[in-house]
Order: structure tokens, then C-alpha cells, then sequence
């Protein structure tokens, strides 16, 4: 039996690929998302427990190898990863699609993280169009004087910017739809999640020659990585 640890578009695909393949395989889904696009095969569903959770799942449902196919951004899980693997010599692979790369006519920026980006934002903009997740909204809350135009999958908790309007929405998005909401803001902020399903925006920026501030990816623990399904796939079967 293999673990995707899932979340993303990658895991269901891998998870996908290697049903086909008549891998046994159970993806795990933290349930963060009220109604989550789930992937083929057997789904779990909520964290493990830490560190020592995840080792003794492993233990007792006779994982061989897992694959950490969740969001550039899901800090503590790939840690936690890492250190499961360990207890348990169980193999494990990162599976992460690359950051996104300026190219030419793009006005991008870099923030170390959330609370960069917020002390950054000021200088760049007045209208912010703001990608960065619901979870990362309360670090611009105390921007009083800034109006944001903030997108998330689902409705967020408090707190939030006193000036903000909200548009529930779950990707992948077109360049024209980004286009006419980017008309509404002067500066964009997005994490660095890669990939295409959520790129129409920075290619809307770089038209209206928006500047773009990008979160940098946090660290991850030094795992063998692949950086495509196919690559995940060669892995998994290689054991
Ligand atoms: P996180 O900070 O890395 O994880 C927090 C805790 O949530 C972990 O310690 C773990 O709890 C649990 N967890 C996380 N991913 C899990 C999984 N796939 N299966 C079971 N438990 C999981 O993660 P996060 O940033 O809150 O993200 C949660 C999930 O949303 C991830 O699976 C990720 O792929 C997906 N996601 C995140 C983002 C983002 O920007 N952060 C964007 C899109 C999708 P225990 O310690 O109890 O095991």
C-alpha cells in the first residue's frame, strides 16, 4: 500500500495513475476544504497526530512507501514527513511542481513570507488583489489603509482587512476573468504554488503591466524529489 499525502492536483493525478496501474494506493486529505475535490482509490480524511502519528499509521496499515504530494506551502506535514519516514525506514518521495519564473514584461517582487509580503505591500499598491489563501489573511488585517479584493475557496474567519471584498472561487481560472478582476486592483499577491491551474493571473498582470509580490516557498526537509506525476510514478513502481 502506497500513502499520497494529498491536497493538490498532482496527488490526484498520481493517485490516478497508479490505480491504474493496479498500485494499491490511500490518499490523505488534511480536511481543511468544507467540500474537497477527492481523488480515485481509498481517501483519508485529518491529520495523523504529528510526527509520531503519521510513524504509527504507517506501522499499522503496512505502508511501503509514501509519496508527499502536498501543497508547496504546507509547511509542517512535509517536516513531519520527513521525521515518520525515519522512525519507520519507509521510503518517501517530495512530489512538487517547480515555482513559477518571471519572464519578460513581468513586474514581480519577492517576500521572504506572509509578514514580509504585508510590510512590503504598502510601497507596491493602494488596491490589492490578494491570492495568498484563507489562511494567511490575518497577517494583512491591520492594513487599514489599503482596499483588497481578497480571493479564497472558502469563506474566512475573521480577522480580516476592514476594506475588502470577497469572491469565493476554486480554480483553474481564465486569463480574461483574471484580467477584469486585476483591472480593479494596482498590485497582485500570490504565493509561488506553480504550476498551471492558477498562473492566468500573472499572465493578466503582465499585460496590464501589473506589479506582481510573490511569497517565497518556506524550506522543506532534503527528501528525494520528483518534480512530475510521470516521475512519481517511475518512482512508486521502481519499489
Ligand atoms: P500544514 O501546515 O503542513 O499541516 C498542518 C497539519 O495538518 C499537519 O501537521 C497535519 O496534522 C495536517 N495535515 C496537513 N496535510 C495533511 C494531509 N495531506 N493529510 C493529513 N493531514 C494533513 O498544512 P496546511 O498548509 O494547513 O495545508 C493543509 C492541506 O491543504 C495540505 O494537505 C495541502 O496539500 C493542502 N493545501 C495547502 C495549501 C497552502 O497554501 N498551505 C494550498 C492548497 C492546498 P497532524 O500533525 O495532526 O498529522
Amino acid at each position: 500500500m502506497i500513502l499520497i499525502l494529498g491536497g493538490t492536483g498532482e496527488a490526484r493525478q498520481l493517485a490516478e495513475a497508479l490505480n491504474s496501474r493496479e498500485v494499491r494506493v490511500v490518499s490523505s486529505l488534511a480536511g481543511r476544504v468544507a467540500r474537497p475535490r477527492l481523488p480515485v482509490g481509498e481517501v483519508r480524511v485529518g491529520g495523523f497526530g504529528g510526527p509520531e502519528g503519521l510513524a504509527r499509521y504507517l506501522r499499522e496499515n503496512r505502508i511501503e512507501a509514501v509519496v508527499d504530494a502536498t501543497h508547496p506551502f504546507a509547511e509542517r506535514i512535509g517536516a513531519n514527513a520527513a521525521k515518520a519516514a525515519e522512525l519507520t525506514e519507509t521510503p518517501l518521495l517530495r512530489l512538487a511542481r517547480p515555482g513559477w519564473q518571471p519572464g519578460p514584461g513581468d513586474v514581480w517582487h519577492w517576500a521572504d513570507d506572509l509578514a514580509d509580503a504585508a510590510r512590503k505591500l504598502p510601497g507596491l499598491g493602494r488596491r490589492v488583489f490578494l491570492t495568498s489563501g484563507r489562511q494567511g489573511l490575518p497577517a494583512f488585517a491591520h492594513l487599514d489603509d489599503l482596499w483588497f479584493l481578497i480571493r479564497c475557496v472558502d469563506p474566512p474567519e475573521p480577522p480580516l482587512p476592514r476594506h475588502h471584498e470577497l469572491i469565493l472561487a476554486r480554480g483553474p481560472y481564465e486569463v480574461a476573468a483574471e484580467r477584469e478582476l486585476l483591472r480593479r486592483a494596482d498590485v497582485l499577491v500570490t504565493k509561488d504554488s506553480g504550476g498551471p491551474q492558477t498562473s492566468a493571473k500573472l499572465t493578466a498582470a503582465r499585460e496590464l503591466g501589473r506589479p506582481v509580490l510573490l511569497i517565497k516557498r518556506p524550506a522543506r526537509p532534503g527528501t528525494a524529489t520528483a518534480e512530475t506525476v510521470p516521475e512519481a510514478v517511475e518512482w512508486v513502481l521502481r519499489r
